[in-house]
């Protein structure tokens, strides 16, 4: 299977890299593994659109043909991101509004979007400090992307896999939210 890992975090001293570093030494060797990691790339975020850059061409603007091309390379794709303020970072927001465009990744139908990406799954693992019990109540939380962004797109199966108290929690906490990261990755 072709695997594509999004990892969105600033750099790679944190507890979001230890997630990486777990999740890609816990997949089976027999996958083809890709890492995006959007800070190293660089990635321009900034959606822009104007009498030059219409927003109907968004699906074939050719600086974001390399991440289309990935996305349609995958069939499973795991995002790795901190919650930040409810939801996911701007760099990943960014991302996924010039990539997951109209005619790519989905199209308008009678009766909503039709998704373009169907036949591929994705696993969402996101870190925050609210306690877990509050965000079954709290707006976003992962839950955006899983429900608004990549179902719509088509893409099923999306689970998520939710690190709570991610700064509070022990060192113990810790290391077994690391131990149920490398059980599922190695399951994949
Ligand atoms: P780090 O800060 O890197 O590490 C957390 C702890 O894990 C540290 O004690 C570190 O020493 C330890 N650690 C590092 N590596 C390992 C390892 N290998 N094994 C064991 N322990 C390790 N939270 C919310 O709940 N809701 C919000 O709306 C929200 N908004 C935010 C907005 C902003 C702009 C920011 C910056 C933070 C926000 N947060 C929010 C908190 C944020 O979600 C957490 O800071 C983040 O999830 C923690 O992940 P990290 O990778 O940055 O952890």
């Amino acid at each position: 299977m072709n695997i594509l890992i999004i990892y969105t975090y600033p750099n790679h001293q944190s507890f979001n890299d230890a997630i990486l570093k777990v999740v890609q030494q816990n997949l089976s060797k027999d996958h083809n593994v890709n890492t995006l990691d959007l800070y190293e790339e660089q990635f321009d975020p900034i959606l822009r659109f104007d009498d030059t850059h219409k927003r109907r061409d968004l699906s074939t603007v050719p600086d974001m043909e390399k991440y289309r091309n990935l996305i349609t390379w995958a069939d499973h794709i795991v995002f790795i991101y901190p919650i930040w303020w409810s939801g996911m970072p701007a760099m990943l927001k960014g991302f996924i509004n010039r990539v997951f465009t109209a005619g790519f990744a989905y199209s308008y139908g009678k009766r909503g979007l039709i998704g373009h990406l169907q036949g591929k799954s994705a696993w969402i693992i996101t870190t925050h400090n609210t306690p877990a019990f509050l965000t079954p109540f709290i707006q976003d939380y992962g839950k955006v992307l899983k429900n608004q962004v990549l179902k719509s797109c088509g893409i099923k199966p999306v689970t998520h896999t939710q690190l709570a108290g991610t700064e509070n929690s022990s060192d113990e906490k810790r290391r077994r939210f690391l131990d149920k990261i490398a059980n599922i990755a190695g399951s994949i």
